[in-house]
């Protein structure tokens, strides 16, 4: 954190990504960075009476520099595991996601998480499908550092699958991908996302009262709606 000498008040940083749909990425026109996680983390800010900034890096690089103290919160659709539980603390699950195979339209081949043993998966580094892959197939699992890089892949027939996060998956298919990447299969896994912080901050028990605060106030389901809403 650092001081801001208008206000005298501490400026808490914030890590996120730029390219994972609809949580955080930026908006074509305004050149914004939004997204439901954008919104979410400047309502808990405003309902917890703290000042943010964000701070935008690749996801593999938000566990070690939250670990590491270099931010003082990471939120980036970053799923609760045990592994990262043992370098970060996490506020309560906000969002329940889960992962989910795509494929090129025309696709016939691959039909299911089984079809995929010596295919080319493509998916991000430092991600839970990243892990998925190597420890449960015997994919060829092509990790980028970004997401839509995966997408692309797929969509050049470079990759013969992606495996990613299902919220990600199918807002990309539906406003990105023009109806050329579908899902195939069943969600594979349950996964909660959790907002992350250095290991014993005290910022963590603030931003988790507020959460809880706004799941009860009705914000929470307002940002939601506007995000996943119909
Ligand atoms: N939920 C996934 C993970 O935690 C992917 C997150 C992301 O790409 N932002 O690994």
């Amino acid at each position: 954190a650092t001081n801001d000498d208008a206000s005298d008040k501490e400026v808490y940083t914030v890590a996120t990504d730029n390219g994972y749909v609809p949580f955080e990425f930026i908006d074509e026109d305004s050149g914004d960075l939004v997204g439901f996680d954008i919104d979410l983390i400047n309502a808990l800010a405003e309902e917890a009476g703290i000042e943010i900034e964000f701070e935008v890096l690749e996801f593999d690089g938000i566990v070690a520099g939250v670990s590491s103290g270099r931010f003082d919160v990471g939120i980036a659709g970053m799923t609760i595991t045990e592994e990262r539980q043992e370098s970060i603390d996490f506020t309560q699950p906000y969002y329940e996601a889960g992962l989910i195979l795509a494929v090129k339209e025309g696709n016939e081949e691959i039909q299911s998480i089984d079809d995929v043993d010596g295919k080319v998966v493509a998916t991000r580094t430092g991600s839970t499908s990243q892990e998925y892959l190597e420890a449960n197939t015997e994919a060829n699992a092509e990790a980028f550092p970004g997401i839509i890089e995966a997408y692309q892949n797929v969509l050049a027939g470079r990759a013969d699958a992606v495996l990613y996060d299902l919220p990600n998956v199918s807002y990309y298919s539906e406003k990105e991908a023009g109806g050329e990447l579908k899902t195939v299969g069943e969600k594979l896994t349950g996964e909660d996302y959790g907002i992350a912080f250095p290991k014993g901050s005290e910022l963590r028990d603030v931003i988790d009262d507020a959460l809880t605060s706004l799941k009860e106030n009705g914000t929470y389901d307002d940002i939601y709606e506007e995000w996943f809403g119909e």
